[in-house]
């Protein structure tokens, strides 16, 4: 454990893409799995409170003094893609749009959705992000862990995980995702991967808030229905409290006009919580992950 080198009193705020973030004692962004390892070993033989951010893509910090570590895994960016064979092997930092170029590189279709989602290969494990109907979990084949409980590396197949929209088993257990492995279709036509993958972004751009700083959706969709139509009827669409805004382009998405704190987005998703259960009798469930709160 040579290279335990903590940064003080970071502000996360440039480690989040809605741009809001308090300040964690503790900061580090090991540059490899090794590495990452050691500092969860000397946080867990401290007995130090932690926190592992990704891509920050579907968090809201709250903007306060976060006692413990914050480890962030955006440099712990390894791929490996057998063209032949379509198996990927991902450190958990790897960002899905690179992985969606890669993939359509090299001829292995299946991942042209994943263009659009800002975030790490760890998040969306986590997350088991999606578009659609499909879902990370469907071309996951096994995750690499560290259970933080007795610091041991395990193997799990997905046969021994559960998934669901927009939930896996890493939301309720101690694992720190390391590495994942994932299956696409191999030996497929680079050009038509290539082109439906820029078409995929295309309409995401055309239909999100993607200039602007956000978390993606902020709330689950509650079964046969979606969250932004919800949103949209209670007339709240556009609605700002203080620089947090329900997007005018999409009204699942909150978005960040500048200005805006962990306090007027947290008040903004209540708000919405509140007028879509009184209107329409529906508790939506955040999907974006809060801490400190
Ligand atoms: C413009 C925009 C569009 C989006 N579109 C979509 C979409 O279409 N579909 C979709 O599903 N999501 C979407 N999102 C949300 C987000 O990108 C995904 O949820 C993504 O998978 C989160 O990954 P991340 O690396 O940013 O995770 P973070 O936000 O950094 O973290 C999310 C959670 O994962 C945990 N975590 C991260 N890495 C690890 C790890 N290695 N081990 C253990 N825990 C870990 C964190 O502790 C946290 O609880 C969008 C977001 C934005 C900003």
């Amino acid at each position: 454990m040579g290279n335990i080198k903590f940064k003080n009193n970071i502000n996360l705020l440039n480690y989040t893409t809605i741009k809001i973030g308090g300040y964690t004692e503790f900061f580090a962004e090991p540059s490899s799995i090794s590495e990452f390892i050691d500092y969860l070993k000397w946080v867990k033989l401290n007995n130090l409170k932690y926190r592992i951010i990704g891509a920050g893509s579907n968090l809201l910090i709250k903007n306060t003094f976060h006692k413990g570590v914050t480890i962030c895994t955006r440099k712990l960016k390894k791929i490996k893609i057998n063209k032949l064979s379509g198996f990927v092997e991902a450190e958990c930092g790897v960002m899905l749009p690179v992985m969606a170029n890669l993939l359509a590189q090299s001829g292995c279709e299946g991942g042209e959705w994943l263009i659009g989602i800002p975030g790490t290969i760890g998040g969306a494990v986590l997350m088991n992000a999606g578009s659609g109907n499909l879902w990370i979990s469907k071309y996951l084949l096994s995750v690499q862990v560290l259970d933080i409980k007795n610091l041991s590396i395990y193997k799990l197949d997905k046969k021994h995980l559960i998934f669901n929209y927009r939930f896996s088993s890493f939301q309720t257990n101690k694992f720190v995702i390391l590495k994942a492995n994932l299956m696409f279709r191999p030996n497929r036509n680079v050009k038509q991967i290539t082109d439906k993958t820029k078409q995929n972004l295309r309409n995401k751009t055309k239909s999100q808030p993607y200039h602007l700083p956000s978390f993606g959706s902020v709330f689950k969709n509650p079964t046969n229905n979606y969250a932004g139509k919800l949103i949209e009827e209670v007339g709240l669409k556009g609605f700002s409290i203080g620089g947090a805004q329900v997007s005018n382009m999409h009204s699942n998405f909150i978005v960040n006009n500048g200005d805006a704190t962990s306090e007027e987005i947290y008040q903004l998703i209540t708000l919405i919580q509140q007028k879509v259960q009184q209107k329409k009798g529906i508790f939506l469930h955040p999907e974006v992950r809060m801490i400190g709160y």
